[in-house]
């Protein structure tokens, strides 16, 4: 049996040209479900619905991938909204903390990419800003304009880390890196740390500190990069061989 993949998904209303009815659908990026399913794992799609279900759903799997998407809504760190923060779906952030709580608790092989490294992030007890410009470091291009499919940035890994494994020990420490973010970690969360930084030292990576957990955090987007094999796109294959593990235990 091949380890099983939760995807968590996405909700979006779409509008079809010509037609009046607005769709409201459940959606995941296919690239996330292409990515897992060639590197042999088996990708569902888990959508935003009942809480009660979490645990059934994290029953299920056997490793957990979160997604990117919408800001989180501040009032999950105590804040207010500020001025430039964006779109947020509050029904989306109360499952998606539900369904990573769980998986927490359930000990599941955790990747969580963009928006699921801040989720990490702030279920930890951590913070964001809310958006780059809060932060008078950045200096950098972080919603880049280019291909998502072509690396932008460099960002310096951890040797100690697990994520310095996973993409190959780099020469000089370093990979290049897309960038589709404007909010980045403020405050780390507890039991968390930064595993990567870009020249502007924004945290582009974290994992967990406790041994119990297995979860690892990037703020770029691996799965857009296939075609840059020091790029990260490796998180997947590891993602499936934690994965197993679990299964195993
Ligand atoms: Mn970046």
């Amino acid at each position: 049996m091949e380890a099983v993949i939760g995807i968590s998904g996405n909700e979006m209303t779409i509008h079809r040209d010509g037609d009046a009815t607005a769709f409201e659908i459940n959606y995941s990026p296919r690239y996330f479900s292409q990515v897992i399913s060639e590197n042999q794992g088996v990708p569902i799609i888990i959508p935003i619905t009942d809480i009660d279900y979490v645990n059934q759903y994290v029953s299920m799997i056997d490793g957990l991938l979160l997604a990117g998407g919408q800001d989180i809504s501040p009032q999950f760190y105590g804040e207010e909204p500020r001025q430039n923060i964006g779109l947020t779906s509050l029904e989306r952030d109360n499952f998606e903390i539900a369904l990573l709580q769980e998986a927490i608790r359930q000990n599941k092989a955790i990747l969580a990419v963009c928006r699921g490294m801040q989720l990490v992030n702030i279920v930890f007890g951590g913070n964001l800003y809310q958006d780059l410009s809060e932060n008078p470091q950045v200096t950098l291009q972080h919603v880049q304009k280019s291909s998502p499919h072509n690396p932008t940035h460099s960002i310096e890994i951890n040797p100690t880390s697990k994520l310095y494994q996973i993409v190959g020990q780099p020469d000089n420490n370093r990979i290049q890196v897309n960038s589709y973010h404007h909010q980045m970690i403020h405050q780390l969360g507890r039991e968390l740390i930064a595993t990567a930084y870009s020249m502007d030292q924004v945290i582009e990576a974290v994992e967990s500190q406790n041994d119990q957990h297995d979860i690892i955090g990037v703020q770029w987007h691996p799965e857009l990069l296939k075609n840059y094999p020091h790029s990260g796109s490796n998180l997947f294959s590891n993602l499936i061989e934690r994965a197993k593990k679990v299964k195993l235990a």
